[in-house]
């Protein structure tokens, strides 16, 4: 990779939320194994990351390659209409057997947003069947479920996003998240924003979709379980069906398999992505309960009116049974907790810096609230010049490192995380 290569890249070429005419510099990665991500100039930097809560085994994992190569030698891709194969039935199989036996109906997409639009277009669908005409979904603030449009419309309506598509974005509810953290008393006032909504609306509201327990993108908070609880109850008492948004959580990053297990409730609609396939390749699932599948399928039109062209790829079948299959092996578990342990023992005392705000940890997620929002350009180049990866936003620099990550590594990412809050130029004055 050339100079020329770069300048390319900076001309013409988009990253995610960025701007052609002003971008962030981009770091060129050639290629990773393990937890370690090798620049242009041969340097080894450690990822915090997980690529966005993906790569929970690794880089250029041996098991996920072999089964890309054996899969590969059989069929890459074939159109899903009229058409099934091995890997997608597999996979199908291995999820419905992971996740609880409500959840009985999958449908496969391209990727998280996309599997919140199906869920969005599932929950329609369902109360037209019934003879309904109902269109608003109720969420709480903080949400983040996607950038597609559906998706955006169920996401914090303060968020930037909203303002600029705000004429073309659906109106949807947002009641007040949560303010009991994960492992505070739970205050019992935290329901009745929601409780208020759903009862003034609820002929009006076709499904309750949140994320369990973690709002990501959102404020990277975690609420008390209490609360979901008392929202089941609610959906369960209006009989208006609950999603739950497991595209970041699901596959054992909160320390449970789903983040939903911490509070013993069981959705009607699950929607999983990003850890799917280990980081390999863009794959998505929106499993339903047999009765809402059925339901939609006694509608006029019969379909579930929804076929993406990459449908059930069978090579990101392959992969996500692969990633299955480590999983099943139980040991992400015990990688998880050390984790946890570790990340409370070297991440939760920075709460005492004067620049922190507060530090939070569950399971393989830790969160260092500032402040001040960082200067994203010098605190990524600090990070890659100390030899991590990590990318904050806004004010929030959090780490969701791959499972397999060696106690000492994980030391490095929290002490660079440590060093940068000592660097005012990092961090934006107010
Ligand atoms: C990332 C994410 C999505 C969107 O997934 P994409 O694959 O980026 O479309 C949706 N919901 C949550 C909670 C996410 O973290």
């Amino acid at each position: 990779m050339s100079q020329s290569d770069i300048l390319f890249d900076n001309k013409h070429i988009w990253h995610p939320y960025s701007s052609i005419l002003k971008p962030l510099p981009c770091y060129s990665v050639i290629s990773a194994k393990g937890v370690y991500l090798k620049l242009k100039n041969g340097k080894n930097i450690i990822d915090g990351m997980s690529s966005w809560w993906s790569t929970i085994h690794g880089y250029n994992h041996p098991i996920l390659n072999k089964s890309l190569k054996k899969q590969i030698k059989k069929i890459s891709h074939v159109m899903f209409g009229g058409i099934t194969h091995p890997a997608a039935i597999s996979l199908c199989r291995n999820l419905i057997k992971l996740t609880p036996e409500k959840l009985d109906c999958i449908f496969l997409s391209d990727s998280g947003s996309i599997a919140i639009e199906v869920a969005i277009k599932m929950l329609i669908q369902y109360w037209e069947s019934l003879g309904q005409n109902r269109t608003k979904i109720l969420t709480i603030r903080n949400s983040y479920h996607g950038d597609t449009f559906g998706a955006m419309s169920i996401s914090d309506p303060d968020n930037s996003i909203h303002k600029i598509y705000n004429q073309f974005l659906p109106k949807n509810l947002f009641a007040n998240s949560p303010n009991s953290k994960f492992n505070e008393e739970w205050n019992s006032n935290d329901i009745t924003s929601f409780h208020k909504i759903i009862e003034k609306n609820t002929l009006n509201i076709a499904g309750v979709i949140l994320e369990p327990i973690v709002q990501g993108v959102g404020g990277m908070k975690f609420y008390h379980p209490m609360f979901l609880k008392k929202v089941e109850e609610l959906c369960k008492n209006y009989s208006i069906p609950l999603v739950f948004d497991e595209i970041a959580t699901g596959f054992g990053r909160t320390g449970k398999f789903f983040a939903f297990q911490h509070a013993n409730v069981i959705p009607d609609i699950l929607c999983l992505g990003k850890a799917m396939t280990g980081g390999t390749i863009t794959l998505a699932a929106t499993l339903t309960s047999r009765n809402i599948a059925n339901t939609i399928s006694k509608s006029n039109i019969r379909c579930f009116m929804h076929g993406p062209t990459y449908m059930g790829n069978p090579l990101a079948c392959s992969v996500a049974n692969a990633n299955i299959k480590i999983l099943k092996k139980n040991e992400w578990k015990k990688q998880v907790i050390n984790i946890e342990k570790e990340l409370d023992k070297n991440l939760l005392p920075l709460v005492d810096h004067s620049r922190v705000i507060d530090v939070r940890v569950l399971g393989a997620i830790g969160v260092v609230e500032c402040k001040q929002q960082v200067n994203l350009e010098l605190i990524q180049k600090f990070f890659v010049k100390n030899g991590v990866w990590i990318r904050p936003f806004k004010n929030l620099i959090y780490i969701v490192p791959p499972y397999i990550i060696s106690t000492k590594n994980l030391k490095k990412l929290t002490d660079v995380i440590k060093k940068s809050l000592d660097e005012n130029t990092l961090f934006k004055s107010f």
